[in-house]
Parts: C-alpha cells; sequence; structure tokens
C-alpha cells in the first residue's frame, strides 16, 4: 500500500522515485513512504512433549485451527515478538525459538516470519483474540489446520522438517 497523505503532518505526497520503485515524500517533513510490507511473526509453538499448540481463532476460521501470530511493535527484536505473541495469545513461556522460513501474505501486504517457539507446557491465558487452544500430536496437525486466508498450514509444512 501506498500513502496519499504523511502519517506524521497530513500534508498530501508528491510522487519520488526509490530506485527502481515509485515512492512517495512528504514536502513538509521529508518523510519518505514506499511500498513495504507489514512484518508480522508466525509462530508454530511445541511443547516438550512434542506437542503443537493451535488456536482457534473465528474471525480466521469458524472450524480449522492455527497458529500464533501477530504484529511487530516498535523497539522489539523478532525474537522478541515472538515470546511476547506467544505469551499474549497462549500464556506459554517461550525457552527456545528458530528461524524457519518466511511468507509473502498478499491480501494484506504482510511479511509473515515464521518460527517454531519451545515451550515448557503450562496453564493456557485468555486473550480477546483467541477463541480456544488446544495440544495436538504432529500426526493430528494436517487434518485440523486453517490453509485459506492466513499462512499456517503452509508454516507447518515448513515447520515439519523441523519437529522430531
Ligand atoms: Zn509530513
Amino acid at each position: 500500500m501506498l500513502f496519499k497523505f504523511c502519517a506524521e503532518c497530513g500534508h498530501e505526497l508528491q510522487d519520488i522515485k526509490c530506485g527502481d520503485d515509485d515512492c512517495k515524500i512528504c514536502p513538509s517533513c521529508k518523510r519518505i513512504y514506499g511500498r513495504n510490507p507489514i512484518p508480522v511473526v508466525e509462530v508454530l509453538v511445541v511443547n516438550e512433549l512434542n506437542e503443537i499448540l493451535l488456536l482457534k481463532q473465528n474471525y480466521i476460521s469458524e472450524d480449522k485451527w492455527t497458529v500464533v501470530s501477530g504484529y511487530m511493535v516498535e523497539g522489539e527484536t523478532i525474537e522478541e515478538a515472538v515470546a511476547r505473541e506467544v505469551k499474549e495469545e497462549t500464556g506459554q513461556i517461550v525457552t527456545e525459538c528458530q528461524y524457519v522460513s518466511s511468507y509473502y501474505f498478499e491480501p494484506k501486504q504482510l511479511i509473515m516470519i515464521g518460527f517454531i517457539a519451545y515451550v515448557k507446557k503450562s496453564e493456557f491465558a485468555d486473550s480477546v483474540e483467541v477463541d480456544d487452544h488446544k495440544w495436538y500430536k504432529i500426526s493430528e496437525v494436517d487434518e485440523v489446520i486453517a490453509r485459506e486466508n492466513n499462512c499456517s498450514g503452509m508454516h507447518f509444512d515448513m515447520c515439519k522438517n523441523f519437529l522430531k
């Protein structure tokens, strides 16, 4: 998405070239706007019993289950975002995380940064974004994971190479 008005000062933006890409610049505060994707962490949560934690999020799917995901926040590293989102959405504490792959989600211009997060199985926390939580065996995940309107299924497929 390319902005039309400056998010800082509200001035109408002017066209400018940034390399081969079309960008915009604010004539007042000189901030430059490009076609930048929004970074999102996409996290497969695994416990010490090798179980996978999936979420029921009705706004994504009425009958399928998703992995943890969330927008990054200014000032944090990707690893900090992984730990924060896992804690917020599930209550689990990440002890270690591992980068797996990234995915581009065209409908919302998101760059999904895919991780596996290892946790010690503990009590679930309530989150307004999550309708239910459940631990699954790895062999059960294919049947229930959401493959439309999100990257959960694609991320799980990539994680299989790293799971025991
Ligand atoms: Zn401006």
